[in-house]
């Protein structure tokens, strides 16, 4: 049986480390994620589990038992002011769980261990899913030496953490894993809409990252006449604008360009040289949605004389998830009275990396209102503690 108080409370005490009210700012591969990480180790480490950190800075805690193991978890980093139960609230439902399975003395055949993956979102070193990513070897190369604004890299960042500064070191081996599990709010409203608390994802859209780099011109705002200026934002907004239009054309496809920035930066100087972010997204085709922006880049670029530099941070494909889990999903959230609905999922998740390396891969949605990545976002204790019990019902048909 769930604890929804235990749920509740530890929920609050997470909340509180690099948490002010309902926002919480727990950047990834810092100190304040690692006091997340050492918090909820304890918890399980005092239920008699094995602690551990790998190269990559994600924490396992694990319950021995014979043959594959039954991965469960998400990550406890958040986005700069953003909220309490993006991931966390998938590393505290796994917690809840496999401790609800210890409580009633469940004698699980498999191995059953939980995982808090480091530095989901990417908000510091623009590299999303890294402690998954990395776990699973499908890091690119030299992402150790990705900086942050303030030129630490990714290598110092887990040396100050006590590990050794190569996250390509952090691997597991696939075949190791009988199935990976993974709850996670819904961040949308579509569950909160139709009225039911849990949902089941069957996909997850593919997501391209990049950081997009165009060089004009710096000249004189007064002195330069419109005809002989290559002004790079102005190329920039040109392909801000077909982003957004070749995306909303496209079914299923989003498309976004959320940071930018001038140099120099100055109001009597034209644009000399503008970086901003892609970000695009498609549960269908995202192959021709990709491949159609950076076309229309490149044309632009060429029509207006400046140099477009694109520099590719991500790229995962769509990712269908595993049926036969999906069906032990449906079964486990039958169990509590739950008649789950089927979601595609627009949000990345860490599941993407076991999945794409052939673990069996499950998630379930927790309704969840105020959207995401904000201290508006919020969950119920209701629906978290279903949710809990569920990811129970799963852990227990898969490991016994
Ligand atoms: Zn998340």
């Amino acid at each position: 049986m769930i604890d929804a108080n235990r749920l509740e409370r530890r929920s609050a005490e997470l909340a509180r480390i690099a948490g002010r009210g309902t926002s919480v700012s727990r950047l990834g591969l810092t100190a304040d994620e690692q006091h997340a990480r050492d918090l909820v180790g304890g918890w399980l480490a005092a239920r008699g589990a094995s602690v551990r950190r790998d190269a990559a800075a994600n924490l396992f805690a694990r319950f021995e038992g014979q043959g594959e193991a039954i991965l469960v978890g998400s990550h406890l980093d958040s986005v700069p002011e953003g909220g309490r139960f993006d991931g966390a609230l998938g590393v505290l439902c796994a917690v809840e769980a496999v401790e609800s399975l210890v409580d009633a003395k469940t004698r699980l055949r498999r191995p059953v261990e939980v995982v808090a993956w480091a530095d989901e979102e990417g908000a510091r070193f623009g590299v999303g899913l890294f402690g998954s990513t990395a776990t699973f070897g499908r890091l690119a190369r030299g992402v150790g030496e990705r900086r942050d604004r303030d030129g630490i890299s990714i290598a110092d960042a887990l040396r100050a953490l006590g590990e050794k500064g190569d996250p390509a070191a952090a691997r597991c081996d696939p075949k190791d894993l009988a199935a990976y599990l993974e709850l996670h709010i819904e961040q949308g409203p579509r569950l909160e809409t139709a009225g039911i608390p849990l949902g089941i994802v069957s996909d997850i859209v593919g997501n391209y990252h990049a950081r997009v780099t165009i060089r004009g011109r710096a000249d004189h705002a007064g002195a330069t006449v419109m005809t002989a200026r290559g002004d790079a934002l102005a190329a920039a907004a040109e392909v801000v604008l077909a982003v957004e239009q070749i995306a909303g054309e496209r079914p299923d496809s989003v498309g976004t360009v959320g940071e930018i920035s001038v140099r120099p930066g100055a109001k009597n100087v034209v644009p000399g040289e503008c970086v901003f972010s892609l970000d695009l997204r498609a549960a269908r085709d995202h192959d021709g949605l990709v491949q159609e922006v950076l076309a229309t880049l490149t044309s632009i670029a060429s029509v207006r004389g400046v140099e477009a530099m694109v520099d590719d941070l991500a790229r995962i494909p769509v990712t269908p998830l595993d049926p036969k889990i999906r069906e032990v999903l449906v079964h486990a959230t039958r169990g509590v009275g739950v008649d789950a609905p089927l979601l595609v999922s627009g949000a990345g998740h860490d599941a993407q990396n076991p999945a794409l390396s052939g673990v069996p891969t499950g998630m379930i949605f927790v309704r969840s209102t105020g959207g995401s990545h904000t201290p508006r976002e919020f969950a119920s204790i209701d629906d978290a503690a279903l949710g809990a019990q569920a990811l129970a019902n799963a852990i227990k048909e898969l490991a016994t």
